[in-house]
């Protein structure tokens, strides 16, 4: 009975979720939870793929400057990584991908990755990082514990989110956090594809929502549905900071590797886009990333 109720309700606040702006998108009216009806197939790859290799280099140079962005913020709000002769923090990177996070982070915490794609992790893994094959937390032993555990764009593509922060809770050593850093509803780009949509032009929002990728996005949050989600597995969002949408580096590449366009197309996107690159970072970023620590017991 309560399990029937939960799935049509939201899974952040349990209100009743009302359609949205595509018949397989639905929205929470009282929290804001965006849930997206997509089958994940991340597993289901086999063999090298070469548009996830140009998809990955097109976003390197967004990602690594938000990496270091993020690392800083942490450190500053945790206070790990001071302490000279101190014992390093053990990090763990859910769905690590490349280990680009991990071969930052290892300055100042002890690091350890997993990964489910297993020509993403074999590779990473050859490159000498600690990462294993799997899932989280199903890759993990028994015992081992971590004082961050990160989900860099990774926690919006887990199908059971509610779950997934609990197992985060299980994990955590005393005084331990979750990093979410996650794509944002309140994002200006988000909002624009949203009224595009309204519009009858869905393509930019399938596009944020990678509709037709193989591990779309299911869910999409702000700073009230990730604390609403978080309450429900027994954490508490802390902390929150904006993070740069776009860089024009790389932003050919990364219309280009959508699939579905033409290399015509792609150069005219990019070509209107350029411009706006500006006028963007004047608005709302489109990625948050949310520090969650445990709640306090009562
Ligand atoms: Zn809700």
């Amino acid at each position: 009975m309560l399990e029937s109720s939960e799935r049509s309700g939201c899974e952040g606040c349990g209100s009743a979720q009302v359609p949205g702006l595509a018949q397989w998108h639905r929205r929470c009216p009282s929290c804001g939870l965006e849930t997206a009806a997509f089958t994940a197939h991340i597993d289901e790859r086999d063999g090298p793929d070469i548009d996830e290799d140009q998809r990955e280099l097109a976003l390197r140079p967004i990602r690594e400057a938000n990496f270091d962005t993020l690392l800083a913020w942490l450190k500053a709000q945790t206070g790990a990584g001071g302490g000279a002769g101190a014992q390093r923090p053990r990090l763990l990177d859910v769905g690590c991908a490349h280990g680009w996070f991990l071969e930052k982070a290892a300055a100042d915490f002890e690091v350890f990755g997993i990964e489910p794609d297993p020509e993403v992790a074999r590779r990473t893994m050859a490159r000498g990082l600690p990462v294993r094959r799997g899932y989280f937390p199903d890759a993990l032993a028994a015992d081992e514990r971590f004082d961050v555990i990160v989900f860099n764009d990774v926690l919006e593509h887990i199908p059971d989110v509610t779950s997934a922060l609990r197992h985060c809770r299980e994990r955590l050593r005393p005084n331990g956090v979750v990093v979410v850093n996650a794509p944002d509803r309140r994002g200006a780009l988000y909002r624009i594809a949203g009224t595009m949509a309204r519009l009858g032009m869905p393509g930019p929002f399938d596009r944020l929502w990678q509709k037709g990728l193989p591990s779309p996005h299911l869910y999409y949050f702000d700073t009230a549905s990730l604390a609403a989600v978080a309450g429900r597995a027994g954490l508490r969002v802390t902390a929150s900071r904006r993070l740069p949408t776009l860089l024009a580096s790389g932003l050919y590449e990364r219309i280009m590797c959508s699939g579905d366009v033409s290399r015509a197309k792609a150069m005219a996107l990019t070509v209107g886009i350029l411009p706006l690159v500006p006028a963007l970072r004047a608005l709302p970023s489109d990625i948050t990333v949310w520090l969650l620590a445990e709640q306090a017991t009562s």
